[in-house]
């Protein structure tokens, strides 16, 4: 199904969109070879069906990996790379994510600064930190020509609510300060990395999952997890150069900024 090979790393991957997004790669029929599925607390019980779900398919490698940590970061780096097939990481996705009330009168320094380090510092350290991996993958991938997530590529998990044109439309049933600025800067972010990565062929993308039925999209959300991951697998499946510093959600539809 999904045509994503090679060695894949999925941060916040114990429950939520993570979790699908590992249960359904593992599942494809040709499955990547390695999925790195990151998680900050693997022997925890907030981890227990990941642990089942890595019972039953060799290819997940469960890392501890907290996303609000340089350091965690750093050590995940280091168990990863050695065994890491080739020393190549195919794709990256930054999935892992926190989100809060988050009204004006709700948000001080500390709401702003804990959402802003896991949303968007996180994704920023674990891209610099993994490089080197995604480097690898794109100049060893002789059969691929152009951008794509078989050679390299990293996706950004972002969302609808990050978007500055369509805040009128949305603002007032999300009212989120510190979640909306995080995930505008990770947008931003994400088109700084697209300009940086062109030159060694690693595609960069912002990609929104819609609005999911997960511990953080709630139960009246109109998404099921696993039609979401279905999409957004078919999705980063068909990028190509063309889609390199874009915005776009789980059924490929384009996002304005
Ligand atoms: P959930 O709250 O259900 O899951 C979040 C995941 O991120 C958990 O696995 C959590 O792990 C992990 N996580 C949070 N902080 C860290 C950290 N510091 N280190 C490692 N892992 C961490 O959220 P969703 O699955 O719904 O969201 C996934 C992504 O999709 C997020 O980036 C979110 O912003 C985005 N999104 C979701 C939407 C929705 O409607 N659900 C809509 C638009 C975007 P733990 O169990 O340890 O807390």
């Amino acid at each position: 199904m999904s045509g994503i090979c090679g060695n894949v790393l999925v941060t916040g991957s114990n429950r939520g969109l993570g979790l699908e997004l590992v249960r359904q790669l593992a599942e494809s029929p040709s499955p990547p070879l390695q999925i790195f599925a990151g998680c900050r607390d693997p022997n925890g019980p907030r981890a227990q069906d990941l642990r089942e779900l890595a019972q039953k398919h060799q290819n997940i490698i469960i890392i501890k990996l907290d996303t609000s940590s340089e350091a965690s970061i750093s050590e995940a780096s280091k168990a990863i790379g050695p065994k890491l097939k080739d020393g190549c990481l195919n794709l990256l996705i930054n999935n892992a994510g926190v989100n809060i009330p988050g009204a004006l009168a709700d948000t001080g320094e500390k709401e702003m600064v804990d959402v802003f380090v896991t949303n968007v510092v996180g994704p920023m350290l674990i891209a610099k930190e993994f490089l080197p991996y995604l480097q690898k993958a794109a100049s060893q991938s002789v059969q691929h020509t152009g951008m794509s997530c078989r050679k390299s590529a990293v996706i950004n998990v972002s969302t609808l609510l990050s978007s500055i044109e369509k805040c009128h439309e949305t603002f007032t049933m999300a009212p989120m300060y510190p979640y909306r600025a995080s995930k505008a800067a990770l947008n931003m972010l994400t088109r700084c990395l697209a300009e940086d990565f062109k030159k060694d062929g690693i595609l960069v993308m912002a990609l929104h999952p819609g609005w999911v039925k997960t511990d953080m999209g709630g139960p009246q959300a109109p998404l099921l997890v696993v039609d979401s991951a279905k999409g957004m697998l078919k999705v980063i499946s068909s990028l190509t150069e063309k889609d390199t510093g874009t915005l776009l959600d789980w059924e490929g539809k384009s996002i304005p900024w």
